[in-house]
């Protein structure tokens, strides 16, 4: 199970890395990034992947998926110049903003990046003056009740809107070249990966009958995994969107932009206890990273992640704070751990997607530092020289 894939570190050297750093510390196991990679291909074997690196846009997570030969999803100008760079090759990327300022675009066609994603008219007219020189892919929303993150809230064409779109862009010369859509982040079932690739496979063939060309389908992200409540095995999960994946026209190629479950279970925070209170009959505990920092995904990514400490014995209820001085700054409400002292080690599990990323530096704390295990080689990582 991926939950387990977390505990890439013994106790041990958990309390090792907690003596020798100053600073919380992510440990990011790029091992795990691996092994979540070979089940994602396992599980969909006819898709291609482009990681998105706004889940965790770090150089080593990037340069271990560029030598398995992963594409990139990228959405700003910044991630575009993390991968410039890298080295990456500009061919195995993707810009998947559907609304992006000129400068976005010019940046990336500068970068040598052709594939853009649009939701509507006026994000379609910005790319007349490039005519043949990009291929366009239509992102379609889906709404999700089941996902942790309906994303098709703010993006998305409704699929009544596609084929007026697909006609627009076929009178003004621009080509578009497939669809997209995503069906939300941590998507409980794959019924809507389902139901999206049933309607875009119809509009597909409504557009070839038009005497369009399109030949890409991008069925998104919102592979799930376990945190506090276990997921299906992901070839399980995927087993239904294999098999809608058959109707697709021949000749489509398939891809995917993944991010939570390629790194999600990859990393672990490392906290420690910096302060304790008796309030209300209770112990809080302070620690020295909270939803400032790698706990930032408590509130934007609206996740539970598995925290438990190095002490065995009797447990009570108690409250786990962060650093900062905002009472909005709470880990965790009430959670069951045994006493705590000053200095103790508190871990965070299946903190790798949403966590770093989105983590501030309020109150001019420290952010957490990240150490990697398990790196590629640099040699073994550039593969392209764009
Ligand atoms: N693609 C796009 C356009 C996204 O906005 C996101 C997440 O926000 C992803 C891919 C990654 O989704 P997930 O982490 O659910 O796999």
């Amino acid at each position: 199970m991926s939950a387990l894939r977390s505990r890439f570190l013994s106790d041990s050297a958990i309390r090792e890395i907690a003596e020798t750093h100053r600073a919380p510390v992510l440990a990011l196991d790029c091992e795990v990034v691996r092994q979540q990679y070979a089940d994602l291909q396992q599980a969909l074997p006819e898709v291609g992947f482009y990681y998105a690196i706004k889940c965790f846009p770090n150089t080593d997570i990037v340069r271990t998926l560029n030598a398995l030969g992963a594409g990139f999803d990228v959405a700003t100008s910044g991630e575009i110049e993390m991968l410039r760079e890298l080295h990456i090759n500009p061919r195995a990327c993707i810009h998947t903003h559907p609304i992006k300022s000129r400068r976005d675009i010019h940046d990336a066609l500068r970068f040598g990046c052709t594939t853009f994603v649009v939701d509507n008219r006026d994000e379609l007219l910005k790319f007349r003056s490039f005519g043949h020189r990009v291929g366009l892919i239509l992102r379609v929303g889906f709404r999700s009740a089941d996902a942790k993150v309906d994303l098709s809230r703010k993006f998305g064409c409704t699929p009544e809107e596609a084929p007026q779109l697909l006609a627009l862009a076929r009178d003004l010369g621009i080509r578009v070249k497939g669809l997209s859509f995503h069906v939300g982040s941590q998507s409980a079932k794959p019924d809507t990966h389902v139901a999206a690739i049933q309607r875009c496979v119809a509009i597909m063939r409504e557009e070839h009958a038009q005497g369009g060309d399109m030949n890409l389908l991008d069925i998104g992200g919102g592979f799930p995994v376990s945190y506090l409540e276990p997921v299906p095995h992901i070839v399980e999960y995927c087993k239904p969107i294999r098999e809608a994946l058959k109707a697709i026209p021949e000749g489509t190629e398939v891809i995917a932009e993944p991010g939570r479950f390629l790194v999600a279970p990859a990393a672990m925070s490392i906290a420690k206890v910096i302060g304790k209170a008796r309030r209300d009959g209770r112990w809080w505990y302070y620690l020295d990273d909270g939803v400032y920092g790698c706990y930032s995904g408590l509130i934007y990514d609206h996740a539970q992640y598995p925290i438990r400490s190095l002490k065995q014995g009797p447990t009570i209820d108690c409250t786990l704070v962060g650093p900062t001085c905002d009472s909005i700054d709470v880990v965790a409400e009430s959670i069951q751990l045994p006493e705590l002292e000053i200095g103790d080690v508190v871990v965070g599990e299946v903190m790798g997607a949403y966590t770093a990323a989105t983590a501030t530096d309020f109150n001019s704390l420290p952010r957490s530092e990240i150490l990697v295990l398990n790196a590629p080689e640099q040699a073994e990582a550039v593969m392209y020289i764009a």
